[in-house]
């Protein structure tokens, strides 16, 4: 049994075969998927993708929000659009938002804005926060930014959240943990040079991370450089579980009732 707690089933490299995305996924054991309701951004009317995917396959649960990259598209009635969508019972977050200092495809000022307004408006909805953080190269900026806009602006809530895709240091790791974030690791923690990431797994309680594909993008060793499926996120499970001495079904089993008890869906399919 596993979960994909991060997967973009909307892209349209799923268009030609998506149903039997879906049908391997099952085959494979995994139970529940949390669609990611990013789409292309604002201004494209695709900011309800995962919520229509949610309403067509069994064991999909959306989220809304908008992308750090696309934060200087968003308008005001992106963000209207966002408070009627995030009413829907099939979204059980807020994401992914955040910064990403990397691309910088919006400015960063507008790309702290954004996430600062959506947090407010995640707050509002009671939803808990899907967290996309990239620093540019070799610096820490966007971890400092991150972490002190999340004292002020989100700790208080209490609603908790998800560093998705982890790709810092131990350090970043205990400071998500210190906070009561889940830590979600993606297919790159199969990747040679990633130890940081292996480090990250390595300590962190496994009562307090998920795993994900991010889909279609970072396929997992041995399927690398193809498209991505949530199929796949047996590797990441493969790879926790040679840290910490399980199997991959009990890792499969353990980041199932994390996802389960983290956004409160009840108990543990049989
Ligand atoms: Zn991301
Ligand atoms: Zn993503």
């Amino acid at each position: 049994m596993y979960t994909d707690s991060h997967c973009h089933l909307e892209n349209k490299r799923f268009d030609s075969d998506r149903a039997e995305v879906f049908a391997r996924a099952r085959q494979a054991g995994v139970t529940a998927m949390l669609a990611i309701g990013n789409g292309d951004g604002p201004g494209t009317g695709t900011l309800d993708c995962a919520i229509k995917l949610a309403h067509q396959f069994d064991g999909v649960d959306a989220t809304v929000g908008i992308h750090p990259h696309e934060a200087a598209l968003a308008k005001q009635p992106d963000f209207d659009e966002l408070e009627r969508l995030a009413l829907d019972p099939k979204v059980i977050a807020w994401g992914e938002i955040g910064l990403d200092y990397y691309y910088d495809h919006s400015p960063r000022d507008v790309q702290q804005r954004v996430f600062v307004q959506q947090m407010e408006m995640a707050h509002a909805a009671k939803l808990p926060i899907i967290i996309h953080n990239r620093p540019s190269d070799n610096s820490e900026n966007a971890w400092e930014d991150l972490f002190r806009l999340l004292r002020e602006h989100w700790i208080s809530t209490g609603l908790g959240g998800v560093l998705h895709c982890f790709t810092g240091t131990v350090e970043h790791a205990h400071a998500a943990l210190d906070i009561g974030f889940m830590i979600s690791f993606a297919g790159n923690i199969t990747y040679p040079k990633a130890q940081n990431i292996r480090d990250a797994a390595h300590l962190a309680p496994l009562d307090r991370i998920f795993i994900e594909t991010d889909s279609p993008y970072l396929a997992p060793v041995p399927h690398r450089g193809k498209r991505n499926e949530p199929a796949f996120v047996i590797e990441a499970a493969r790879q926790i579980a040679g840290l910490h001495g399980k199997t991959t079904e009990e890792i499969g089993r353990q980041t199932t009732e994390n996802f389960l008890r983290f956004f409160r869906l009840g108990s543990t399919p049989q």
